[in-house]
């Protein structure tokens, strides 16, 4: 029998699944386990299941007495988990329970994350179909995979199984948040050929670095500098001195803010360039924004000869990089202050006679992005490069009508908790994916307090799981 240490909290029935989930390991494409045990509880239970090949779970509860006539509602959460933990604690994700334990009014795993994000949805959920919610309308319950390494489990569910036209996605992690839209995105590579050759200039290495970075989507609206875009002006103003490119490396990943810019250069004036540098980065300080208070902007002489790009190659480089679009392009027209539309060039890797630069765009609105796509096409036959696109997903634009967004919030307020905010996310949910599947469909995301998401001190604040409980009792009674 297994001993729960979460006591004395309701409904009960949250706390046991959650404590149940946390014994099963459920890494991302790790899923069986968590799958079978949710088709288990299912079927002791006599619910209707099905199960897909990628372990995908989609469970029904009939409406309680009274409720039969009123639509269904779809509560949805993956069951995958972040697999993150300190150094020197050994924890093995493939095998090990998480080391649970209580710290005043939070859960945390000792050295591990703890897979609140989503396992509190999947418990949530398993309290709902074992009958912890007094009155609700018919449930679809749906249990996704891998959500954290690019929403396979989503992406694949046959949604001809799903009847209901309302969503509560559990993945939020706020309880004074809605949110009411989440970004779609899509990763672009403009790829630039050049022919070279050994030059017979000195070289010089230039390192732009120091800078805060960050996620590209919720951090793009921050001040945040990026290093490449910076590098770009660096390599502008340097062509009144004349120089020859050899290489550009910036950034590693498409979705961070890159923190460092790399390029090597062969010139004849070498003062001219180191002077100009210096009186750039001066000019840099006073720009950037406090949270970039690490920048520094070096350069190094090289000994040996380097090999360049050809004149016209390396204006091509260095003018797509320049006037690449980069940043916050629109702002969401119904709520104030969060973004709709932005791209950032996260990385640049220079291979031989070829430079690849990595962007990843996000919008709410799908023709946004094809119009970025559209954009960067435009940009690449000027310069001649070649385009590749990857990774895309829909997003989730804001609809200011949302009944079911007006019924959470009303259970808000009877209850007495603060009006929560809503929200537009600058990043991907699985809820982008679930509209483009049912367009008609009317989404909340919404959740109980997690901190320290995707980190080893990732903790689940106890009392907001008791206050959303009631919560989405009351929203699911009306
Ligand atoms: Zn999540």
């Amino acid at each position: 029998m297994m001993e729960y240490i979460i006591k004395n909290r309701k409904p009960e029935a949250i706390f046991r699944s959650f404590e149940d989930i946390c014994a099963i390991p459920h890494g991302s494409g790790n899923e069986k386990e968590i799958a079978d045990y949710i088709e288990n509880f299912a079927k002791e239970r006599g619910l209707e299941c099905y199960r897909d090949t990628l372990h995908n779970v989609f469970v029904k509860k009939p409406a309680t007495v009274g409720r039969e006539n009123d639509p269904s509602i779809l509560l949805q959460a993956h069951t995958d988990m972040v697999c993150e933990q300190n150094e020197g604690t050994n924890h093995d994700f493939l095998m090990d329970p998480l080391d649970l334990y209580i710290d005043g009014k939070y859960l945390r795993a000792r050295g591990t994350t703890l897979g609140a994000d989503d396992g509190i949805g999947v418990a949530i959920m398993l309290a709902a179909l074992d009958g912890a919610f007094e009155s609700h309308p018919a449930l679809e319950c749906l249990f996704t995979v891998s959500e954290e390494t690019g929403m396979d489990g989503v992406n694949e569910f046959d949604f001809s199984l799903v009847k209901a036209k309302r969503l509560i996605n559990l993945d939020s992690a706020e309880l004074e948040t809605v949110v009411a839209g989440c970004a779609g995105g899509v990763r672009c590579n403009l790829d630039f050929k050049g022919t070279r050759s050994v030059s017979d200039k000195k070289a010089i290495k230039i390192i732009l670095g120091g800078l805060a970075g960050g996620h590209s989507g919720e951090n793009i609206n921050d001040g945040r500098a990026n290093a490449n875009k910076l590098m770009g002006r660096v390599l502008l103003a340097l062509k009144e001195y004349g120089y020859e490119l050899s290489s550009l490396n910036g950034g590693g990943k498409s979705n961070a803010i890159p923190r460092e810019c790399r390029a090597v250069i062969a010139t004849d004036d070498v003062n001219g360039v180191l002077s100009c540098l210096s009186k750039m980065a001066d000019e840099f300080k006073i720009e950037l924004s406090p949270l970039d208070q690490g920048f520094f902007l070096k350069s190094e002489l090289l000994d040996e000869k380097v090999s360049v790009f050809d004149k016209n190659a390396g204006d091509s480089i260095v003018a797509l990089l320049g006037i690449a679009p980069n940043g916050v392009f629109e702002m969401n027209k119904y709520i104030k202050g969060f973004v709709e539309f932005s791209r950032n060039l996260g990385v640049i890797v220079t291979k031989e006679d070829n430079v690849s630069f990595t962007f990843f765009a996000r919008s709410a609105v799908d023709a946004q992005l094809e119009a970025s796509n559209r954009e960067l096409e435009a940009l690449a036959q000027l310069v001649g490069a070649t385009v590749i696109y990857s990774e895309a997903y829909h997003g989730w634009n804001y609809e200011p009508v949302s009944p079911l967004r007006d019924k959470y919030l009303s259970a808000c307020r009877e209850l007495g908790y603060a009006y929560p905010t809503v929200q537009s996310l600058h990043a991907g949910l699985e809820c982008g994916i679930i509209k483009s599947q049912i367009p008609d469909i009317d989404i909340i995301s919404v959740g109980p307090n997690v901190f320290d998401l995707h980190s080893p001190d990732e903790s689940l604040d106890l009392d907001s799981v008791e206050q959303f409980a009631k919560i989405l009792e009351k929203t699911l009674s009306k």
